[in-house]
């Protein structure tokens, strides 16, 4: 469970001119919102009202400037992003160009702190980093290694990149690449899990696929999850809940049927596209 509150941000620039003159520049004023347990929220809202600025804060990126933000019932405001086990994907996948798509996806099992995936013996651990550059096949594998094994095939099997495991990221298509990127994010069964705009850059028939892979995946693993998005279709067929925001506000909280039904402005309505 995710719970916000009253959370503001601002932007502080000084004027080129006139240092002295400082503009405060409210992005986030005042949200209000909780992800129950295992929810698909879907934030969305026009480009620039916020929404990345929102996901940025819950994840620990940037300091928050009010309110409060807490993960189950630890207030995480000052911890930070490392320690809030939260996964967050971009709409640039981000994959490290020269692991393989199987180390791409291991790579969070492998850092893993708080050891779900603890090695044997610290000769075992030696053992697997002088072998880290080895292929698979011919790598030293410890129980570690093992269990990453198995972590990295289940989640690329839901995913269905299971035959790509062995390619660089310059061999895959946009689409692949994304599909590796949220493998990547979810194999560590992070507590949160956050998407900005994930399929921004995949042509049409592709954003639908991947759309019912992420939502299949997300129902699969009971991962509290918030997904932005500026697109009306995604958040009408992806989300339990949406969360529509507009200029730093959330303008309504409810699930795709009610706001399509009941928009509770014409903010709303207009952007959702109910009937008036
Ligand atoms: P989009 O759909 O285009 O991605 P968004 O809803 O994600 O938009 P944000 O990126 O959260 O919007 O930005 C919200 C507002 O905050 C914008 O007006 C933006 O210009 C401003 N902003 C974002 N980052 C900064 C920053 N580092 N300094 C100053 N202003 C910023
Ligand atoms: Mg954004």
């Amino acid at each position: 469970r995710v719970t916000i509150e009253n959370l503001y941000k601002t932007y502080n620039s000084a004027k080129e001119v006139d240092e002295s003159q400082i503009i405060t520049n409210a992005v986030l004023k005042g949200i209000n919102l909780q992800i129950q347990e295992g929810e698909f929220m879907v934030l969305v809202g026009p480009s620039g009202c916020g929404k990345s600025t929102l996901l940025r804060l819950i994840a620990g990126l940037e300091e928050i400037s009010g309110g409060k933000i807490y993960i189950g019932d630890r207030i995480v405001n000052e911890l930070p992003p490392k320690a809030r086990d939260i996964a967050m994907v971009f709409q640039n996948y981000a994959l490290y160009p020269h692991l393989s798509v199987y180390d791409n996806i291991a790579f969070g099992l492998r850092r893993m702190k708080n050891n779900d995936y603890p090695s044997n013996s610290p000769i075992e651990t030696l053992l697997s980093s002088l072998t880290g550059f080895l292929p698979p096949s011919l790598r030293y594998v410890n129980s570690t290694e093992k269990k990453i094994q198995a972590q990295v095939k289940t989640v690329a099997e839901m995913l269905q990149i299971d035959h790509l495991l062995f390619r660089l990221p310059k061999q895959l298509s946009g689409g692949q690449k994304q599909r590796v990127a949220l493998g990547r994010a979810i194999a560590r069964n992070p507590q949160v899990f956050l998407m900005d705009e994930p399929l921004s850059n995949l042509d049409a028939k592709l954003r639908t696929e991947t759309r019912m892979q992420i939502v299949k995946l997300q129902k699969q693993l009971q991962v509290t999850t918030i997904y932005v998005t500026h697109d009306q279709t995604e958040a009408m067929t992806m989300g339990d809940r949406i969360a529509v925001m507009n200029q730093g506000e959330i303008q309504q909280i409810a699930t795709p049927l009610e706001i399509y039904q009941h928009p509770a402005n014409t903010f709303v309505a207009q952007f959702i596209g109910s009937p008036a």
